[in-house]
């Protein structure tokens, strides 16, 4: 799961300061099986996940190194019945805690255990807008009826509530209802994230490709959204990138902003960093976290701007965009090191909107799930 979330900003922005944020993929079991899912592709090789104990002692050093947000993902992370606790301990260090869930798995009990556990705050993702059309998508009958029943019991908690809806060529038309399906369930906050075509999604981007019309309605949905809706609802919006003329900020910076530990405790500097094979991570099991943020080969690879390339370079724009996404960039210009070819002035520009656009009227309708896994 993937997850932007409002932040208090530190004023030590240099390349080698300390995170402000930790997401914790606990687990990669989940019952669902988004074709979208940005867990790893080889699933079914992934086992080992960390204990109770090595959780707690990630909390440890990261509350020690002043991170601010502790996020909670997975896979499901609903299906470590340890949740609780690890809530409790990382609310007990003062981290602000986040858990990021499809809400299946959870139950009454269990929402309210995590609010006494101290959760600061719960990101529910929707599939969809109806049952068929989400549990479609999800690949798990009777999701949908779950998420709606999970966010009533979060809003009886008191807990904050923000909708997650990644969007696609299946839904994306039906944004509005998206937005208003949110509304109802009490959020106060929404997240319209346009698929990333990392994970499970590359192997599906035929059929998850949203066209450019949809891509360029969904922006103005979302402008009149936010307009209209100004204090009841605050929309995050990913747009889809490869549209885009300028590339995103890719996790605010290498290296700079946050990091994600998988469910054996392998340190990202993105979630999905491990689709760059020349990297190799260091695991929280082996090396101090602080060691790892600061001098770890793969954190350090892309952090700042000496790894850059023209046009990165001299653009005017390297300070805010950081040259966009890595992954991105080997995915489809051949080489890591290279300007996302989200970019106008990527010479692989031209080549990435014709792909999307390929994809988007290719016609697939079928995609292929990932597979519910269920073990740890
Ligand atoms: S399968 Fe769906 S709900 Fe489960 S982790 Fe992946 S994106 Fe999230
Ligand atoms: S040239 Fe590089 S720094 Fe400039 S906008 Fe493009 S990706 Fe960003």
């Amino acid at each position: 799961m993937n997850a932007v979330v409002p932040g208090m900003e530190r004023k030590d922005k240099g390349a080698r300061s300390l995170p402000l944020g930790l997401t914790a993929e606990l687990t990669y079991r989940c019952p669902l099986a988004c074709p979208y899912c940005s867990n790893p592709a080889d699933l079914a090789q992934r086992t080992g996940e960390m204990t109770t104990e090595e959780w707690i002692s990630v909390i440890d050093q990261a509350a020690d190194m002043g991170i601010l947000h502790f996020h909670f993902t997975g896979g499901e992370p609903a299906t470590r019945r340890d949740l609780p606790e690890l809530v409790a301990a990382a609310r007990g260090r003062d981290l602000y805690t986040n858990l990021i869930t499809s809400g299946v798995g959870l139950t009454r009990e269990r929402v309210k255990g995590l609010a006494d556990a101290g959760l600061d705050h719960l990101q529910l993702s929707v599939q969809g807008v109806d049952a068929a059309s989400a549990d479609a998508v999800g690949g798990y009958k009777g999701g949908f009826e779950r998420k709606m029943a999970v966010a009533g019991w979060v809003t009886e908690e008191g807990l904050p509530l923000t909708v997650n809806a990644v969007m696609h060529r299946h839904n994306l038309d039906r944004l509005e209802e998206t937005i208003t399906l949110a509304l109802s369930l009490g959020a106060r906050r929404m997240e319209v994230a346009t698929v990333q075509f990392h994970g499970w999604a590359e192997r599906n981007r035929d059929a998850l490709m949203p066209t450019r019309a949809q891509v360029d309605a969904a922006t103005a949905t979302v402008r009149a959204a936010r307009e209209r809706l100004k204090g009841r609802l605050v929309i995050d919006y990913v747009p889809g990138d490869y549209y885009a003329t300028v590339p995103k900020a890719c996790m605010g910076g290498w290296g700079l902003k946050t990091l994600t530990i998988t469910p054996e405790g392998l340190a990202l500097p993105c979630h999905a960093a491990q689709s760059l094979p020349h990297l190799s991570f260091q695991s929280v099991r082996e090396v101090p976290l602080r060691d790892i943020w600061l001098e770890g080969p793969a954190f350090q690879a892309y952090r700042g701007q000496e790894w850059m390339r023209e046009p990165c370079t001299t653009c005017a724009h390297r300070e805010r965009d950081f040259g966009g996404c890595r992954c991105q960039a080997l995915a489809l210009a051949g080489d890591a090191a290279e300007a996302d070819p989200a970019c106008s002035r990527s010479p692989h520009h031209g080549a990435m909107v014709a792909l999307a656009g390929a994809a988007s009227t290719s016609g697939v309708t079928e995609w292929r799930y990932r597979p519910a896994v269920g073990k740890s």
